[in-house]
């Protein structure tokens, strides 16, 4: 049994909280909203009054965050985790970008506080079943000590000791990710418009070379009946598009096709608000093509 911490409940932290409970271990937990604290406490967590408070009870800690801002906050500001008593490694796996993770690394090293990055992939869904790719990067030490923590997630890879390296993978895949919608909703209205029946392309779209995440997934679970509600909000997909570009440009490489969907993302949000699902992109080009988003489902 480890004690450990877990800052950030949300669809995530909850979810991924819970399974270190139900895996033995002693979880003592934080968040801003009283509904998350008292699910997880629901749950067994032992539920304390702030953030740094974790980080006086436990020494390893894990962060599920929704921004790089509330992150650097809630580890490096003013009665912050960086201050806990009892901290030795901060393991952030909210998705906030190479820059904070260089800039956490460099805080919490003042403090002999190691930092360990691991964002996720696979949704709330991977959250709950412990199926989430995890993107690590930080100390090797660190690494393997908290490697079987992280496999209670899913499947950590390792991708080297180098800050930022785990959220430039983490950027990547989003990229591609949020990529895939909206071009299957680019194409997917095309074959609407042309009388195509929807369901009939996405079984098409599978076993043949235009197959994604979207058309595997998001088409299927969320799209094709109407409910837009795979798990994971616009204003999250946008906030990571725009950690991308922003590392992108650091680096010196263009993504026009990133820029593309970022507009796309920012016309969703601004239409249809930052917790709309991020599959209702499609709506927008749905609308612009002159459908009707509220359409039933076929
Ligand atoms: P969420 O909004 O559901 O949860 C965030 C939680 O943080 C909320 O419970 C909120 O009350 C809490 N919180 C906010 N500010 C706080 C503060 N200052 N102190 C304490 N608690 C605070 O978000 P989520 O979907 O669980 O995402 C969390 C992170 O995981 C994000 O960085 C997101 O990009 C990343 N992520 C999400 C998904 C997904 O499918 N939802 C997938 C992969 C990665």
């Amino acid at each position: 049994m480890t004690e450990c911490g877990f800052i950030g409940l949300g669809r995530m932290g909850g979810a991924m909280a819970r399974r270190l409970i139900e895996a033995g271990h002693r979880v003592v937990a934080f968040d801003q909203a009283k509904s998350a604290r008292d699910a997880l406490a629901a749950q067994g967590a032992s539920i304390t009054s702030s953030a740094r408070a974790v980080a006086d009870t436990v020494p390893i800690v894990f962060l599920s965050l929704p921004n790089p801002e509330i992150v650097v906050d809630t580890m490096l500001g003013k009665g912050g985790v960086i201050a806990g008593n009892r901290l030795e490694v901060c393991v952030d796996l909210s998705t906030s970008g190479p820059e904070t993770a260089s800039r956490l690394a460099a805080g919490l090293a003042e403090r002999n506080i190691a930092s360990l990055e691991a964002p996720v992939s696979g949704g709330i869904k991977g959250a709950r079943e412990g199926t989430l790719s995890l993107m690590i990067s930080g100390p090797k030490s660190v690494w393997e000590r908290v490697r079987p923590l992280l496999e209670i997630f899913g499947r950590p890879f390792f991708m080297g000791e180098t800050a930022g390296a785990g959220q430039t993978m983490k950027l990547v895949n989003n990229l591609l990710g949020a990529c895939a919608i909206a071009i299957t909703a680019e194409g997917m209205t095309m074959g609407v418009k042309a009388g195509l029946d929807p369901k009939r392309m996405v079984e098409v779209l599978n076993v043949s070379s235009g197959r994604s995440s979207a058309t595997l997934d998001k088409w299927p679970r969320a799209v094709l009946p109407r409910t837009f509600d795979f798990g994971f909000t616009a204003g999250l997909a946008l906030k990571d598009v725009r950690l991308c570009l922003a590392a992108a440009r650091i680096l010196g490489v263009p993504l026009g096709v990133g820029t593309a969907v970022c507009e796309l993302l920012e016309r969703t949000v601004s239409a249809l608000g930052a917790d709309s699902d991020f599959t209702a992109m499609a709506k927008i080009v749905e609308r612009d093509a002159g459908l009707d988003p509220e359409r039933p489902p076929t």
